[in-house]
Parts: structure tokens; sequence; C-alpha cells
């Protein structure tokens, strides 16, 4: 495996000062993030680069090289304007879309610059051309392209743990285009959710001009890739402290002292974007239209110190107390206090302790980019018992959707929804929790190490080309002398999203008058065979098409049916389609979850199209449906294959391009090739053709193509300027 160089803010070691001495001890820093990238340090032999956090002896220098920590070196005052200052004061406020809160001070920023250049240098110092630089969060968005222009060659994945707002928020930053180009020059920038990923390439669009096609775009000659990747907790870790004996004995001692009351728990940094005085206000909302909970439930609030160094931390603790004694004052009683209240930070197993304390966990943040707290919560409630309600402004609500959403801003319905939560019988709770239990435990955050490797290394085996996108014009310009000179040629026309736009339902994409104009046109040719090579089905294509004077092959290379002729005949090898029985459950298990998907029957393949579910939703359903599917199917005589908003699965052994070299076999040798095609299924064609044919792409990306137009109507107008040409031959 190539070196991996990983790059944060923070080395993932504390050093702190012996008591009285002048020596230093180094203590492995705690938190998910650094046991899943632990392994991964240990295993690719390359080093960790980040602040010390404070200034190590000699001794601590030697301590950290022999451990593969390469610190950076900062002045006290430039790192104070680079962290507290733009990083937590413009960035952090922002990208959680608290504007007001921010502060844009041209100082600061240039004093993360300058730490970013710093980081950079000391990167490139230790850098190889073959080595993976993995770059993390906010603190550090300049540094992939500066790494860049010091090291051109290496390959550098970014990953941000915070949210990416929308285009309309981040355009507020004065610097937001330094920003922008620096995360470019990454190869692979990965955040938490489909959404952040959108946002990202909205503000790319808009801001810098740059189009990405499907995740994807071109920069200085290089792909740059946006891609959804979620962080998952350490679940071994936490289970093992979560059912220590040290938290049995928590566990017993809370429970005698709580008694019969239900308990919800609270878990958060006090943090403003938490959103804990609109919690506070919540449950005092509960208490005073329920009065019966006064008595009866309790609110333990652990309150996690964070960043005291910064004056609205501050004016947030004195606001979240004031409201605590407030509360408290009004609804409690002797040896009944309806809040707990804890400013301070607990060991793991007090922690577990509480999670598997807790009949429900209130996650309430006004913004987050994930929230771990809910994912740990769940990963402890193998019981089945314990109710999540969470915020769905907070990452983790896209995995998590078995929970009980709130909108954090709305207190009335946040408190309806904790009533129902702390009500909620054993079934519901059992219904909801259990799959939302396995989905965490299985995306832990090895796997999410995982998948961000393996997406940043799969790119560097692929070569990528993009072919150049040409006007129609100039297009038929090249293509049309040598189609009018033709003695036997070939046009082999892919139909939906190429010949025909998509439409939001896929049976309403009937050919247009001109579509059926122009396949009259060309099959009334001589010398020229017109194929549509379609995914659709036999019926569908025959419809639609059995009029025209054009051949047809359906599914993808399944089916082939001669111009003039009723009868199909099947291609390749006769099916073995029992793996059907396997995939239609988990199909119709994922439409359920997905609204306005649906599933489509073929006679060799199974198709889940999601172009009428919600954007972001549908997405991110596809892609945890794609690798369930290629869970379950391996080894099986099957294909999964993504296309424009559908996941087609078929039987092995058909396919787009086989279809074309049946063709080109069986009616060839021809002196004129062209084939059109816009997603997936048909690069199958493209990679088949011959040096000298034409594949053309529509839409932009990664293709095997020879050149791209726009849209279907700028291949309807190349190919009205073909039949001209040959008519006037
Ligand atoms: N946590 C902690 N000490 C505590 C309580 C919580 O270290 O006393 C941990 C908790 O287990 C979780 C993290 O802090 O892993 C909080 O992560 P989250 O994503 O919920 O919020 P963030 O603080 O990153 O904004």
């Amino acid at each position: 495996m190539s070196r991996v160089i990983l790059v944060s803010n923070r080395l993932p070691v504390t050093i702190s000062r012996s008591r009285g001495g002048s020596s230093q001890t180094l203590n492995m820093s705690s938190g998910g993030l650094v046991t899943g990238l632990a392994p991964l340090h240990a295993k690719s032999n390359g080093v960790w680069i980040g602040h010390p956090g404070e200034n190590p002896t000699p001794e601590t220098l030697n301590e950290l090289k022999n451990r593969r920590l390469v610190p950076v070196d900062v002045p006290a005052r430039e790192y104070r304007n680079y962290y507290e200052g733009f990083s937590n004061s413009a960035l952090w406020p922002l990208f959680h879309y608290f504007i007001e809160r921010c502060e844009f001070d041209t100082a600061q920023f240039e004093a993360y610059r300058s730490v970013n250049e710093r980081f950079a240098d000391e990167i490139a110092r230790v850098a190889e051309p073959d080595d993976l630089v993995w770059v993390h969060d906010y603190q550090l968005m300049l540094l992939p392209e500066m790494l860049r222009q010091r090291v051109p060659g290496v390959r550098i994945g970014f990953f941000l743990h915070i949210p990416f707002p929308s285009s309309e928020t981040f355009r507020v930053l004065p610097q937001r285009t330094q920003i922008l180009r620096g995360l470019l020059g990454a190869d692979l920038i990965g955040v938490h959710t489909y959404e952040y990923a959108e946002n990202l390439q909205r503000s790319f669009r808009r801001l810098l001009g740059i189009e990405t096609v499907r995740g994807e775009l071109r920069y200085s000659g290089r792909s740059v890739r946006i891609e959804a990747h979620p962080i998952g907790i350490d679940t071994d870790d936490l289970r093992e402290a979560a059912f220590s004996q040290k938290a049995d004995r928590y566990l017993v001692d809370l429970k005698r002292r709580i008694g019969d009351r239900q308990v919800v728990l609270g878990v958060d940094r006090l943090d403003y974007t938490k959103g804990l005085p609109l919690k506070l206000q919540a449950w005092r909302q509960l208490l005073a239209s329920s009065p019966r909970w006064r008595r009866r439930a309790m609110l333990i609030q652990l309150a996690v110190p964070s960043r005291e160094n910064i004056e609205s931390y501050h004016q947030q603790k004195d606001e979240v107390e004031r409201l605590v004694g407030e509360i408290n004052g009004l609804y409690g009683s002797p040896g009944r206090i309806p809040i707990h209240y804890m400013y301070q930070s607990v060991s793991k197993e007090e922690l577990g302790a509480l999670y598997r304390l807790a009949d429900v966990a209130f996650v309430s943040p006004l913004r987050d980019g994930l929230n771990l707290v809910a994912k740990e919560y769940v990963a402890t409630r193998d019981d089945g018992g314990g109710v999540l309600v969470l915020s769905e402004f907070a990452g983790a609500a896209s995995e998590l959707g078995e929970s009980l959403r709130i909108n954090p801003w709305d207190i009335e319905g946040t408190a309806a929804q904790i009533e129902r939560a702390i009500e909620m019988d054993f079934g519901e709770r059992q219904e909801r929790m259990r799959p939302m239990y396995h989905r965490v435990v299985q995306n832990d955050v090895h796997r999410w190490v995982e998948r961000f490797m393996s997406a940043l290394t799969a790119q560097e085996v692929e070569e990528l080309r993009f072919p150049p996108s040409l006007q129609s014009q100039v297009l038929a310009g090249t293509l049309a002398p040598q189609l009018a000179n033709a003695k036997n040629a070939l046009l082999m026309l892919d139909y939906d999203g190429s010949l025909r736009e998509f439409t939001e339902r896929y049976e309403d994409a009937m050919p247009t008058d001109e579509i059926l104009e122009i396949l009259t046109d060309f099959g009334s040719l001589d010398g020229i065979k017109t194929y549509i090579n379609s995914g659709r089905d036999r019926n569908t294509l025959g419809e639609w098409f059995g009029n025209v004077p054009v051949s047809l092959i359906a599914e993808h290379g399944s089916w082939i049916r001669e111009a003039g002729d009723s009868d199909w005949t099947r291609m390749g090898p006769p099916p073995d389609l029992r793996w059907k029985e396997i995939v239609r459950p988990v199909l119709a298990e994922y439409s359920e979850r997905t609204p306005g998907a649906r599933i489509e029957e073929k006679s060799s393949a199974l198709v889940w199209h999601y172009r009428e579910a919600d954007d972001a939703l549908g997405e991110w359903q596809a892609l945890e449906l794609m690798s369930v599917l290629e869970d379950m199917l391996s080894g099986s005589p099957v294909e999964i294959l993504s296309g424009a908003r559908v996941i087609e699965i078929r039987q092995q052994g058909v396919d787009k391009g086989r279809a074309f070299e049946f063709v080109n076999e069986s009616e060839g040798p021809f002196d004129f090739i062209m084939a059109t095609g816009d997603d997936r299924t048909d690069e199958d064609i493209f990679a088949r053709m011959p040096e000298d044919a034409y594949s053309v792409k529509i839409g932009g990306g990664q293709s095997n193509a020879r050149a791209a137009v726009g849209s279907p109507g700028s291949i309807r107008r190349l190919l009205r300027a073909l039949i001209e040409a040959r008519r006037g031959a």
C-alpha cells in the first residue's frame, strides 16, 4: 500500500506537563477520529502532521518522532488568530449558519493562510509523489492547493467534518474564492451528507463557474471528486466501555438514585450550534403543559466545556445556567428536580452508563455536521429499548430515519415529540431502534476510513478521460463529409438522456414527432444501418418504434429486432434468474423508505428508479442500496449498474457493448460508425468501438467517448445535419 500522510489541526496526542516538574508526558487523545485513523497510521508507515498543543521539550520531540508524529511549529499569537480567530470565529459560525456571530477579520485570515502554509511546508518536506495525503477539516481548507503546488503529483484527499452551508450562506465569506480554490487542490473532497456535497458543488458553480457532473469536476487538467462519506463511531471501543464492570456499577448506582423516573438525556459540547437554550425551553414547555412529568421524568443534561477562550461561549454558558436555574426553581420539589445539569466532561464508562440508562436521548442541535452522540446512543441500545429524538439539522438525521425527528426551533413541536418518546411502548421502541442499531454498528469508523481510502485510491488506478465538449455544428463539420461518402455506415443511438430528454416519470418519455421524423429519415437512407440500443424493455421499444424503419436492441443488449421484423431474438446465454427472488424484496424495502422510488421488472433485469424521489434522499438511498446489493450478490452471475437516477441489476454476460459487437460482426464491415450515449451502460459500447469510429457522449463528466455534446437537443441537431449531408451527397 502507498504511504499515507495524515494531517489534522491537532496531533492525536495530548502533551501534559508532569506535576511541578518540567518533564512532559504524551497520551493518545480519545475520540472516534483518532481511533479510526490510528490503524491506518500504524499500517501505512506514514507520518501524522499537526499542531502539538504544547511546545514539546527535546525529549518529547524524540518521542513524537518515534511515533511518526510531526509537530508543526506555530507562534502562539498566530495560532490564536488562526484557530480561535478565523477558524472558530468566521468559518465555524458561518458553516453552521450563524452569520450574525461571524467575525471577519483580515488579520485573522492572514494568520489562517500563514498556518496553512506552515503545514504545507512541513508536508512537502516529507511527502513523496507516490504518497497519499489525507487532510482533515475546516482549519486546513487552503492546504490542498498549497500542497499541490509544492508536490504536484501527490494524491490528496480532504475531509470536512462540519457542514458545508448553502451557497447563499457561503458566499457571505469575504475569502470565499480563496477557500474554494484551496479545496480544489484535492483529488477527493469528502463531506458527511449529500446535502453538503450539493451545497459545495453549487458554490463551485456559482462562485467559480465550474460545473460538476455527478460529483466530478475538471480543474487545472485534473479531476476532482466530491463525495458523501458519513463518519461512523468506534463501536467496539464504545461498547467495551459502556458494558464494562465500571459502567455496570455506575448504572446500578444511578438507577438506585433515580428510582422510577423516566430519564431524558442530553450530551452536548457547550456550543451555540447545539441549541441548548431552545432544548431547555422545550423541556420547560413539556413540564408546563403536562405537569405529571415534573415528578415522573428528569432531564440529565451534560454540557461539556468547550472553547472557553472565546467570549460568545461564555455568554452561552451563562444563558444555559440561568435557564436551568429558572426551570428547576419553577418546577422542582424537594428531592425531585426536573433538570440535572453538569458542566463537565465524564469518563467513557460514565457516558456509556448514561446512554444505557436513558429512556430517551434528546439530541437537538440547530446545526451539526453529523452528531456522534446520536450514533453512540444507538450503538449502546442493542436491547432495542430507548428512543432517539433527533434534530433534522444534524447530519446524522439522514442516516437515522427511524428516530423521532424534531425541528429544534419549534418549541411546542419538540415538547410534543419528547412526550411521545417518553410514552412510546416497547414494541415501537424496538421497531425503530433495531434497524438503526444494525446500521450504526455495521458502518463504524473503520469502515468509513476504508471507504474514503478506497475512493481515493480507486481514482489513482483509473485513467480519467474527459472528452472535449463540442458544439453540434463543429461535430457535424467533421462527421458529415465522412458519412456522406460511406458505403456501409452504422449508427447506434441510445434513447433516454441521449435522443430524448428525461422526464419525471420514465414512462412519459415517449418519442416526440421530431425524434420519429429524424429516425424515419435516417432509416430510409440507403447504406446506413440505424439502431436504437436502449435499456428499455422490448414491449415499450416495439410500441414506440414499431412504425419506424430502424432496428432495435432492448434491455441493454438482451434482445434484438431487425427493422421491419416483429420478432425479437435473444442475445447471450439463456438466463438463470434465481437471483431475482433475493433482490426483489430488497428493492421493495428501499422503495418503501424512499418516496417516489419505483421498481421496474425486465426479463433479465430488475431496475430501481429514483428520478422522482427527493434529490438528496434518493442519492443517499441509492448509495446504500448499491452497497447492500454488492455485498449480497458478490459471486452471483449478475451485474449492478448505476445509471442516471437508476440502479439496474441484470444478468451478467449481456451488455450494450456486446450487442454492438454482434452487429459489427454480423452486418459489417462498416466504413463509418457512430454511437451515442449518456450513461455508464453506453460506456460498454464506447470501449468496444474501433479507433476510427465516433463515440459521442451527451453531458459532461468522465467518459471513453471521443467527443461530448451538451444535451439531447444537440444530438438531434447533429443528426439532422448528417441527414442533410447524406442527402446532398
Ligand atoms: N464526549 C466526550 N466527553 C464527554 C461527553 C461526550 O468526549 O464528557 C464525546 C462524545 O462521546 C462524542 C463527542 O464528545 O463522541 C461529541 O461529538 P459530537 O459529534 O456529538 O459533537 P461535536 O462535539 O463533535 O460537535
